[in-house]
């Protein structure tokens, strides 16, 4: 059997590209190396997302958003963000764009577990555990063989089996890539002052500093700290980790307490040259990996997605070909523009606060405190950036 499309990897973007597809009435398999995710409260995840209001509309559409926010999602209804080196402090409120809230804090897991249990209704084919290993394709479609011998024959391939990606290798598609020298170390803690719904993010001289509030009253961090650094503070123990962040977190919520052990994550910018490749398309991590600062990881693999099913919907509404190699070739310019430009942006943002260079940072406290003076640029940046 000819399926329409394959999609390598299920991890959050690839299973809701999976379902998304499913809903425009394409066949579709689904392949994923790992064994089937599965949710439970505790302990918590330690990858959570700050997740956007266009990609909570999109898990709307797929069926899947109300259970999650049922499940475990914290609103987050304000954000600030502010200097140690002093300047002026960004303020984003939630009532400013007439919305109860700015967008969401959600496990990783949450969200898959969620996305895998809607799969089986929208009839999408689960290879799992199972990998893509080795792809053929002509002008007509593509074969990809998995590591169990069986081979799926469909019009198109979607690679979304993350910054590793066998799929985009095999594609012949390479990728251009900066290693920060850095480290995301996250965990959950415990502040002497609720979080009041406020996600923030101060900047060091080492990296930015979020501490986003979670659903039981604690808070997840991402602290982006130099490689050594990061090493360091891992191996504290919980009383000397808990005093450096309250230190480095400028007292905001009082004294800090860890309540969860900690991880951390290398941080690089990874952009593929392109998103498509005859009939293989790329997305997710697969397509783009970018600094943490902004939060945009997941929402913009989200939005490769959006533009994917879009891109089907339109075409099958006029009686085209949704897998046309002028379609395929457009959304793959597009969506590697918009990626470009984000991953460019949170890089500027990243060296100018994390530069010795006297430059950089005299511009660093009053570039805080323009943005602060000019509501409607920022707000229009913030708009586009959080799907509002
Ligand atoms: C610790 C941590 C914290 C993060 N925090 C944030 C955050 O706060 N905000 C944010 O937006 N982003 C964050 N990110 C980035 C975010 O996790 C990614 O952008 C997002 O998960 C990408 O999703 P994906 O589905 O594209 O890739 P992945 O989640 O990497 O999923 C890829 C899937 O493909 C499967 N796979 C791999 N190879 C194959 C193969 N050959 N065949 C079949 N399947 C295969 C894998 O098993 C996996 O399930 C964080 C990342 C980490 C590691």
């Amino acid at each position: 059997m000819v399926l329409d499309a394959v999609v390598a990897g299920g991890g959050v973007v690839g299973a809701a590209c999976a379902l998304a597809l499913a809903g425009e009435g394409l066949e579709v398999a689904l392949v994923e190396a790992a064994l089937a995710p599965s949710w439970t409260p505790t302990p918590p995840d330690l990858r959570v997302f700050a997740f956007a209001a266009d990609n909570a509309r999109l898990f709307e559409g797929l069926g899947v958003w109300q259970d999650i926010v049922s499940a475990r999602a914290q609103p987050y209804r304000r954000m600030r963000v502010w200097d140690a080196a002093g300047g002026g402090e960004l303020a984003f409120d939630a009532d400013a764009y007439g919305r109860r809230e700015l967008g969401w804090i959600v496990e990783n897991t949450l969200l898959q577990d969620r996305l895998w249990a809607a799969l089986p209704r929208a009839g999408v084919r689960l290879h799992c555990p199972a990998r893509v290993e080795a792809l053929e394709q002509d002008e007509a479609g593509v074969r990809l063989r998995l590591d169990d011998g069986g081979w799926l024959q469909a019009r198109i391939a979607v690679a979304a089996d993350g910054a590793r990606s066998t799929l985009r290798e095999l594609a012949g598609i390479g990728t251009a890539s900066r290693d920060y020298g850095q480290r995301g170390v996250v965990g959950y803690v415990a502040g002497e002052r609720p979080h009041e719904d406020t996600a923030w993010q101060r900047f060091l001289p080492g990296g930015p500093l979020a501490v986003l509030p979670f659903a039981d009253g604690s808070c997840s961090i991402v602290w982006s700290l130099p490689a050594d650094e990061a090493a360091r503070v891992l191996a504290l123990d919980d009383a000397a980790f808990g005093h450096e962040l309250t230190r480095a977190f400028d007292r905001r919520l009082g004294a800090m307490t860890p309540v969860s052990p900690r991880a951390a994550f290398p941080l690089r910018r990874q952009l593929a040259s392109d998103y498509a490749h005859g009939r293989v398309l790329v997305l997710g991590d697969a397509a783009h990996v970018v600094h943490p600062l902004a939060g945009q990881g997941v929402n913009l693999g989200l939005r490769d997605v959006a533009a994917l099913a879009a891109l089907v919907g339109d075409a099958r509404s006029r009686g085209g070909d949704w897998a046309s190699p002028a379609r395929l070739r457009r959304w793959a310019r597009t969506r590697r523009s918009e990626a470009a430009v984000a991953a460019h942006a949170f890089e500027a943002i990243h060296d100018v606060y994390t530069s010795d260079n006297v430059a950089a940072a005299l511009l660093r406290g009053p570039l805080l405190g323009l943005a602060g003076r000019l509501p409607p640029v920022t707000h229009g940046l913030w708009r586009r950036a959080s799907g509002l």
